[in-house]
């Protein structure tokens, strides 16, 4: 499968059609389906009318947008209208929206086409995408490890090329630790940046969507695709959004990244990963970046602190799935009450009954103060912490991951699956860029360098990763056991 702009930059010589490339979309993931198992909803016919279509438009001149005839995949929880949408979880099974989320409405308007909805962890709790509700994902490179989660199914397909570009969402690292997992670029864009309307909620201070794509360039072309100010959600920024193109640079000279310090060390004791991103440093000075150390002190709070702040949202967010709105309902008779009860026990998996009890508690009369108040001070400080490290250089380079993907079931202790987020929960908390890009293989298994920008700099972020990307080519010099390079 070719990439969003390649595909974009042959339709518009006319060698290649929408109808084409979305047909070879659709044989490609119904190959690698059985094995991977991406996908909760396919949607051929919906893809292949829209192909046509689009097509006619542009035989007849018209311009179709930046992604014309671009098969894209859209992570489970973005609504989409009159296509089901589950959010990864048995309670929505059935949820058919009436309307369309903006990131989906404006990737239409771009000309993209739709093939499908990816599977995900439940409401996104997760980072193996073994917690969804129906099935989980595997991993192109290895079908017996995760493809990372909870945006899994769009990492997987995107990773095996069944598509050059997917949506997802991070809330404490759910597109950077899936995009390393599976060998793709994930960008995790400011918070206020894209548009959380129809996006089904998990924790709504920190929820935020971003291209999962083959390349730094798609990820650009998306990311300007989807950003921007949107009157149906009010944290979305007004600021304006950029020809993010622009910014993607092939040299480093004069840009300074910041190396931190606390990560380094708990790196350390692994003497392939810290290899492997020390190289990636080396890297970033060869292409004449000055590397600088940074310190981020509250960083050790993070996981403590998002899990406290995400499970006490979505214990409010989810209190409305109660079979009487929304989606399954579970009644065999008995009051109001029991009908909720019976909803919630058949509908909800263990670690979402798990995230809204811990999230409950957090928020009691006697507790407000002590958990989820003291939770929000710790994160001003984790931003004060961002702002001091990017006083003194432009972007951070750090691990977006501690290992490779992992083995399916490995990790059953829920502390141990907390675990793999903690190098990307702390730009979450801060509401800052960051992104995951391709940065080699340790055990033949693909692993991912973090870069962080401050607030709205997605511009500069990616600028740097397109220059590490170009040189150092990780996206392609493998190719994974599922799908092509
Ligand atoms: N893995 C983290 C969690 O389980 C982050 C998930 C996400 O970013 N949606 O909450």
């Amino acid at each position: 499968m070719l990439t969003g702009h390649e595909i974009r930059d042959r339709i518009a010589r006319r060698e290649t059609s929408a109808l084409e490339i979305t047909k070879r979309s659709i044989d490609a993931v119904a190959a690698s389906e059985p094995e991977l198992r991406a996908y909760l909803t396919l949607t051929p016919e919906y893809a292949l009318a829209r192909a046509a279509e689009i097509d006619a438009r542009l035989a007849r001149g018209e311009d179709c947008g930046p992604l014309a005839g671009v098969p894209v995949a859209i992570k489970d929880l973005f609504c989409t209208q009159g296509v089901r949408t589950t959010s990864g979880s048995k309670i929505l099974a059935n949820f058919v929206p009436p309307y369309s989320a903006t990131v989906v409405a404006k990737l239409e308007s771009a000309g993209a086409v739709m093939i499908g909805k990816t599977n995900m962890d439940e409401f996104a709790m997760g980072s193996s995408c073994e917690n969804s509700g129906f099935h989980p994902t595997r991993n192109p490179w290895d079908l017996s490890r995760v493809p990372g989660g909870s945006s899994g199914g769009s990492a997987s397909t995107v990773g095996a090329r069944g598509v050059p570009i997917a949506v997802g969402t991070d809330t404490g690292g759910s597109i950077r630790e899936p995009a390393s997992f599976c060998n793709i670029v994930g960008v995790k864009p400011t918070y206020g940046r894209v548009s959380r309307y129809g996006m089904i909620a998990f924790a709504s201070s920190l929820d935020q969507a971003g291209p999962m794509t083959a390349d730094v360039r798609d990820a650009a072309i998306v990311l300007e695709a989807i950003a921007g100010l949107d009157p149906m959600d009010s944290t979305s920024a007004d600021v304006p959004v950029p020809h993010y193109e622009d910014a993607l640079r092939d040299d480093l000279r004069g840009v300074k990244v910041g190396i931190v310090r606390e990560f380094e060390s708990s790196i350390s004791g692994d003497a392939a990963m810290s290899s492997l991103y020390k190289e990636a440093y080396a890297a970033l000075v060869r292409l004449g970046a000055e590397l600088v150390e940074v310190s981020l002190p509250h960083a050790k709070y993070g996981l403590a602190t998002y899990y406290l702040i995400a499970p006490a949202e979505c214990s409010s967010n989810l209190a409305r799935y109660d079979g009487a709105r929304y989606g399954v309902r579970v009644s065999d008779g008995g009051d109001v009450y029991q009908m909720f009860e019976r909803t919630r026990a058949a509908g909800f998996g263990p670690e979402v009954k798990r995230r809204i009890i811990l999230g409950t508690y957090a928020l009691c009369s006697g507790y407000y103060d002590a958990y989820y108040v003291r939770a929000q001070k710790v994160r001003t400080l984790m931003k004060q912490d961002f702002d001091t490290a990017f006083s003194a250089c432009d972007v951070i380079a750090c691990p977006a991951v501690s290992c490779p993907p992992f083995e399916l079931g490995a990790k059953s202790d829920p502390v141990a699956m907390y675990l793999m987020d903690y190098f990307t929960i702390p730009m979450s908390l801060a509401g800052i860029a960051a992104m995951s890009v391709p940065a080699g293989y340790v055990d033949g298994l693909p692993v991912g360098l973090q870069i962080a920008a401050p607030a709205f700099e997605e511009g500069r972020m990616l600028g740097v990763a397109h220059a590490y990307e170009q040189s150092t080519r990780f996206a392609w010099a493998r190719a994974p056991k599922v799908g092509a390079a």
